[in-house]
Parts: structure tokens; sequence; C-alpha cells
């Protein structure tokens, strides 16, 4: 448990893997932790952080980016369209692209303002009709229509079901990424980050394990 614990298991993971430790990022998911947990893995010189939620990011991380040089902050949950502004004011990635209206949304958002966060595409691995992302039969296809949006696409993202082995999905998102020729996965939380680094995630996404569990809600 804790911030020095998880970078020590990710650099052994990235060992074993025959990886470099850079190449993997690790994003310390914040989201309905208490504001002194986060302020004090920031103390700690931890910058990379992750939300689900645009509006609870909003009500801390203004704050904390004018208190603290350097936060890279990562959008980790699903995103309105009419809150695709707000996101793309805040955050410098977003991993839950997953539909051509939010995609078109922020290609217009890019044109307007000159930049854009990384983008990442959501892929609903495990087919899952609850869940947010593309269905793996239409990756190919999305993806090019974001790249011919002038997109910055940068790679995948899947959470894969709670009820079966992660790595398969792991395994799946590294396969589709390579054919479409992208190098970012967003893959692996507390329970199997390990297993996420071994089959080639370059962003994992690790809450509980760092912070402790959340408050139910
Ligand atoms: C909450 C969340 C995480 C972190 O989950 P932990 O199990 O606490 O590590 C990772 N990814 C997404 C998309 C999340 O919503």
């Amino acid at each position: 448990m804790g911030l020095t614990d998880i970078r020590q298991r990710v650099a052994r993971a990235a060992q074993d893997a025959g990886r470099d430790t850079a190449d993997i990022r690790l994003i310390a998911v914040s989201k309905v932790q208490p504001l002194e947990r986060v302020e004090a893995v920031l103390e700690q010189g931890h910058r990379v952080f992750g939300e689900n939620k645009v509006q609870e990011a909003q009500g801390k991380w203004p704050d904390f980016k004018a208190r603290f040089d350097g936060i890279d902050l990562h959008l980790i949950g699903p995103l309105q369209t009419n809150k695709a502004r707000a996101a793309v004011e805040l955050f410098d990635a977003i991993h839950s692209l997953d539909r051509p209206k939010l995609a078109n949304t922020l290609a217009r958002l890019a044109q307007e303002r000159g930049v854009c966060p990384d983008l990442f595409i959501q892929v609903n691995t495990g087919e899952e009709p609850q869940k947010a992302g593309v269905l793996p039969d239409a990756a190919d296809a999305f993806v090019a229509e974001c790249r011919a949006l002038d997109l910055p696409v940068r790679g995948l993202m899947c959470i894969p079901p709670v009820d079966e082995t992660p790595s398969l999905h792991f395994a799946l998102l590294a396969k589709i990424a390579a054919r479409n020729g992208l190098d970012g996965l967003s893959m692996g939380m507390s329970a199997d980050f390990e297993e996420a680094i071994a089959l080639g995630a370059t962003h994992i996404r690790v809450g509980s394990a760092i912070f402790g569990e959340r408050a139910s809600g």
C-alpha cells in the first residue's frame, strides 16, 4: 500500500517484463479521496493523477495546480459532450473517447483552441452492455475516423469485466492497438496492474492501492 510500495512493484513488474520503467506512467486515481490524502501524494513528488468525473475534478484540481507545478491530469471516466469544453480546459489527457459525437466535439474544440489533450479510445473489450467504449470489431474504423478529424489519438484504454481474467482483455487491447499503429495502452488498476505491465501497458490507473480504500458512494 502507498505510493512508494506501488512504485517499487511497477519497477519490478517492468523489470520482469524486460521493459523500461520510464515507459510506464503511473496514474494515481484520486477520485473520491479526501484532499489530505491527495496532497500527501503531491508532497511526495507525484504529479500524474486521474479523475473519473469532470465536475469533481473541477472542485479540487485548479487549487492544486496553483500550488504544485507540473501536474499531469487524466480524465479516465465517461465524458458527456456538454462537459467536453470544461474537460479539455482542465485535463492533459482523456482516456474515454468512445463515440463519433464526442470525437466531433473534441475536434471542434481543438480547432478553436489550437491544442487538444492526448486522447485514448476506450474499447469495451468485454462487450458489456452497461459499459462505455467502442466494441472491438468497431475499433479500427473508429480509430480511422478520429485520425481523419486530426485528433491526437495516443492509444487505447480498457476496463476488463470484473469477473473475467484481465490478461485476456489486456492482450486483446494490445492486439487492436498494434494493428492500428498505436503505442499507448491505458490498462491495469490496483488489482491487476502487474499483469497489464507484462502485456505492454504504458499507462496504469491505480487508485485504492495508493490512497487506500475509497469511501463508498
Ligand atoms: C476508479 C478507477 C480506477 C482505479 O481503481 P482502483 O481499483 O482503485 O485502482 C482505474 N480506472 C478507472 C477507469 C476507474 O474509474
